[in-house]
Formats: C-alpha cells, sequence, structure tokens
C-alpha cells in the first residue's frame, strides 16, 4: 500500500473550487503510514532493498502531508503567520468570498445593512473591475474590502512574479475604485507557500485564513450551510476564541451560481448571535 492519501489529498484541493478543510481528509495519513509499516515488517524479513524503498515511499507521504498541512490548512501557521481570529470568544466576523456579484451581493447588503452589522469582502479583482459600482456600494456601506487575487489560482503553485502580479492588480483596481487603502488578502483557496505571504506582506497586505467554513459554495440547504457554521462558532467560542467565517456572495468558477443558501444562512447565524455577539471587521482584529 502505498501512502498516496496526502498527495491525492493536496491535488483534490487544488481542484477549481473551494471545499472544506475537515480534518477527516487528513486522519487517514497515520493509518496508511501504519499500514505501509506493517508491510514494511514483512519484506524487510524478505528483500531488504523493498524496505529501503518502502521507507522512501513513507517518506514522501509525510512530506505530502506536512506540504499538505501547511499549504491548506486555514489554521497553519508553518509558512508564515496569518490572521485568524483573536482572544475574543464575544466577537465574529462574517467575511465573504468570490464577489461582487450583481445577483447577490446587494441582497447581502440589504440584510447586513438592516441588522446595522458590518463584513469583510474579499473580491476577485477581475470581478471588481467589471463591478465598479457594486464595490463602491460595498465600500460606502462601511463594510471592509479586501483581495481575493485577479483570476482566483491556486497561489501555492503559482510562480512569484504571477502572484505578484495577481495581488498588486487586485490592490490597484480595488484601491482606484474605493480611495481607500486595502489592507487584507486572502488567497484563493487558502492555499499559500511562504513566498505568497512574503509578497503579501511587502504590499501592505495582511494575510488572512479563517477558522469556521463549511461547503456554502456546494451545498444548497441554508439550514445545514447554518448549523454547521454555528456548531463551528460555538466550538470556537469554548476554546475562547473568536470566530472568521467564511461564506460566499459569488463564485469563481461560475458567477451565475446561486448564493441563495449561503446569504440565507447569514440571516440565520445573525439572528442566533446578535444579542449576545458583536459582529466586528477585519479591521477590529489587527
Ligand atoms: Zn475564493
Amino acid at each position: 500500500m502505498l501512502p498516496v492519501y496526502p498527495l491525492k489529498a493536496f491535488i483534490y484541493r487544488f481542484q477549481p473550487s473551494h471545499f472544506t478543510l475537515d480534518t477527516e481528509m487528513f486522519t487517514p495519513i497515520p493509518e496508511t503510514i501504519d499500514r505501509l509499516s506493517a508491510e514494511l515488517l514483512t519484506a524487510t524479513a524478505l528483500v531488504p532493498a523493498l524496505a529501503v524503498a518502502g521507507a522512501t515511499l513513507a517518506t514522501t507521504g509525510l512530506a505530502w502531508g506536512a506540504l499538505s498541512y501547511a499549504a491548506l490548512w486555514p489554521t497553519s501557521q508553518i509558512f508564515g503567520p496569518t490572521l485568524i481570529a483573536p482572544n475574543k470568544p464575544g466577537e465574529l466576523a462574517l467575511t465573504y468570498d468570490d464577489g461582487p456579484n450583481p445577483d447577490w451581493t446587494p441582497q447581502l447588503l440589504d440584510i447586513l445593512a438592516r441588522q446595522n452589522i458590518r463584513a469583510t469582502f474579499f473580491l476577485i479583482g477581475s470581478y471588481a473591475a467589471r463591478n465598479p459600482a457594486l464595490v463602491r456600494q460595498i465600500s460606502a456601506a462601511g463594510h471592509t474590502i479586501g483581495n481575493h487575487s485577479w483570476h482566483h489560482p491556486n497561489l501555492a503553485l503559482t510562480p512569484a512574479a504571477r502572484v505578484r502580479n495577481e495581488l498588486v492588480r487586485t490592490k490597484a483596481t480595488l484601491e482606484a475604485t474605493i480611495g481607500k487603502e486595502i489592507r487584507f488578502f486572502r488567497p484563493p483557496f487558502g492555499a499559500r507557500r511562504p513566498e505568497v505571504l512574503r509578497i503579501a506582506r511587502s504590499l501592505g497586505l495582511t494575510p488572512v485564513t479563517w477558522n469556521a467554513m463549511t461547503s456554502d459554495w456546494s451545498n444548497p440547504d441554508a439550514e445545514s450551510i447554518a448549523c454547521k457554521l454555528i456548531a463551528k462558532i460555538e466550538m470556537n467560542q469554548q476554546k475562547g476564541m473568536a470566530s472568521n467565517i467564511v461564506l460566499h456572495d459569488g463564485s469563481h468558477i461560475d458567477p451565475t451560481a446561486n448564493r441563495g443558501p449561503s446569504i440565507t444562512a447569514t440571516k440565520r447565524i445573525i439572528s442566533q448571535f446578535k444579542k449576545s455577539h458583536q459582529f466586528v471587521t477585519l479591521d477590529t482584529w489587527v
């Protein structure tokens, strides 16, 4: 049995859609290694050369597992610090990725305005360029706007020059549109490597990941999205942490994708926590 699971997980993570980083994705690693070790014991007794090859594969598997964790796990700080959430269990930051989206973002803005809540929007630069009035509307409503790259590539696998171009072009477009400095950057898919974070910081951007996300981009059930996020928020609270919550008001693959469930889940989360928690933008956490 070859230790291919970490590699599969790593590749799967880079498919063109977000997915939830659940711990189950990584738990097979020790099992795989255990199985490999047992097989190696047998092999060692028979063919020492096979044991050497197996050990190399085990090392490769561990390396892939470690690399996947460092590059993709939202709370990993191995490749450098990212802003997640402070030790403020009474605070929640609603963040929205992959907009602006003319079909869904205005509805979201209405809900947030009615509740007097400010959120953080990580915009795709190419979408922002097509919808400057909507970008200005988000900013004028008091929300924080962040950089989510120009084309939403997997930056962990993107050459440094293009990473810089993705971030510079998006930052310049957003700043020219709203007349304010852009200070936050969320890597698409959460995928990063040390150089990506270094480039972001060199541009004055604080890299941001998260600690509460579910697959709202593929789940048509608003109640399920809300329940899963509420459970994660409560878990963070038990740990004494605020929650940095990811939802999507757009899609980097299909701009016509239905984001109704994410919008409805937003209403449910606000109603659940409005009286007990303070909803904040990421500006208050730096
Ligand atoms: Zn995204």
